[in-house]
């Protein structure tokens, strides 16, 4: 074991970043598959991750029918299919098509937007997103420009309660008290404020001020351009409201640092519809757990904290539901094992992978620890969380485990060949109440 000595940048990089800059953009999509070791893979972006009962079923079917059957859910509320056939291209995007989960081709890969899973549905929150999703999308399908965004560029839609503002989005929309939307560009602290139902069109006007700050360089996201012009950006947004007449002034909202995922179980304080937040172990679904979700609901919201809520629930059938659910495998309640444990794909889809992360993630679940843990390959660290949590990384050394706080990281401690030791390691990183 080594001991840890001090904090240092995390020098993760966030899912996708595989794509290099000199390369071009090559992140996946569901027209543009991903050859991985487990066969070609699709990432099919699903808009605050909510799914109508028909786009939910039609993703099982495709998963059913050209891939390894699984849905793997993202740490952005999309859905990747995985081990599908080589030639499925035409075929799957016929089904998706025809199920509305491809209104445009040309936008398929910038459709990255992340909301508030529960907005509207308990009480809580300055406004529901949802107005604001529908507009958010509808309004990147029709824009030309935003055809140049990044598959990785993310939008946030946060209804007020900082749950999606404090995972690190390039524009976020925000909720405020008095019904009022407030923007914010980037990670700063100083935002701008304009009425609620301007919220859309200004994140995209947002969007193209960053296009267009990124020319020269070719960033792909906001803090990957250079400082001068990330503290530039704001004001140059500010500029262009202004100047199509929108009524807006600036302000300060600190972003939260402590992501606060949905709690697990029926969502309580809400008086609209029954809902239910449910935990993925490892955001890889079976096709029996996925027609379970299906059975009882109206629609689903994946969030991107790999779970899913449940909405439209029917009288009474939410505890048969959850139970029936909980039997299947998946996160109804408080204090599972599963809670708070991701993983990347590892080995043996990804050819990059020193070890079968998943497998180890699995063998070393024990009590609950107020941290959550996420164990990676190699590190890139895909699809890691944000926050503060626990960072295992598979190196040719063993398994290092690090401390994350926002961009920080403090190694502390490396473990060989040993997995009742790596389990223990891990479970007092975690804080775990044993
Ligand atoms: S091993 Fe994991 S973290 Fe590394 S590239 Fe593969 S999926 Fe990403």
């Amino acid at each position: 074991m080594l001991a840890a000595m001090s904090a240092s940048p995390l020098t993760s990089r966030s899912p996708g970043d595989a794509c290099a800059r000199s390369s071009g953009d090559a992140c996946p999509g569901a027209l543009r598959l991903h050859r991985a070791d487990d066969g070609a893979l699709a990432r099919i972006r699903i808009p605050g991750g909510v799914l109508t009962p028909r786009q939910a079923d039609a993703l099982g079917k495709a998963a059913e029918r050209f891939g390894d059957g699984e849905l793997h859910l993202t740490s952005r509320g999309n859905v990747q299919l995985r081990g599908l056939t080589p030639d499925c291209g035409a075929e799957l995007a016929g089904l998706l098509d025809e199920a509305g989960l491809l209104p445009s081709e040309r936008h398929e890969r910038v459709r990255n937007v992340v909301a508030s899973p529960l907005s509207g549905l308990d009480g809580l929150g300055s406004v529901d997103v949802g107005p604001w999703l529908t507009g958010l999308d509808r309004l990147l399908c029709e824009s030309a420009g935003a055809t140049a965004l990044s598959g990785r560029f993310l939008f946030a839609l946060d209804d007020g309660r900082g749950d999606v503002d404090a995972l690190g989005a390039d524009l976020t929309l925000l909720g405020h008290d008095d019904g009022d939307a407030l923007l914010r560009v980037g990670h700063v602290d100083e935002v701008l404020r304009l009425p609620a139902a301007e919220g859309p069109r200004a994140a995209l006007t947002a969007a193209e001020a960053f296009l267009d700050s990124a020319r020269e360089t070719g960033a792909w996201r906001v803090k990957d351009l250079p400082d001068a012009d990330a503290a530039a950006l704001p004001a140059e947004v500010l500029r262009r409201l202004r100047r199509t007449g929108t009524t807006v002034t600036t302000g300060r909202r600190p972003r939260p640092l402590e992501v606060l995922p949905p709690a697990h179980g029926p969502v309580v304080g809400g008086h609209r519809e029954s809902a239910l937040s449910v935990g993925v172990p490892l955001g890889r679904l079976v096709p029996a757990q996925w027609r379970l979700l299906l059975s009882g609901a109206g629609k689903l919201r994946l969030t991107p904290w790999r779970g899913i809520v449940v909405t439209g629930i029917g009288p009474g059938r939410t505890e048969g539901l959850s139970a029936g659910l909980a039997e299947a495998g998946l996160i109804t309640g408080p204090g599972s094992p599963w809670a708070g444990v991701g993983a990347c794909i590892g080995r043996p889809g990804c050819a990059k992978s020193l070890a079968d992360v998943r497998t180890e993630a699995g063998a070393a679940v024990g009590p609950a620890g107020r941290l959550p843990v996420y164990w990676s390959g190699c590190e890139r660290r895909c699809g890691h969380p944000h926050g503060e949590w626990i960072d295992v990384v598979a190196t040719p050394g063993g398994h290092r485990i690090s401390h994350v706080r926002g961009d920080l990281a403090t190694a502390t401690t490396t473990v060989r060949d040993d997995p009742a030791a790596l389990a223990a390691a891990v479970a007092t990183a975690r804080g775990a109440r044993t």
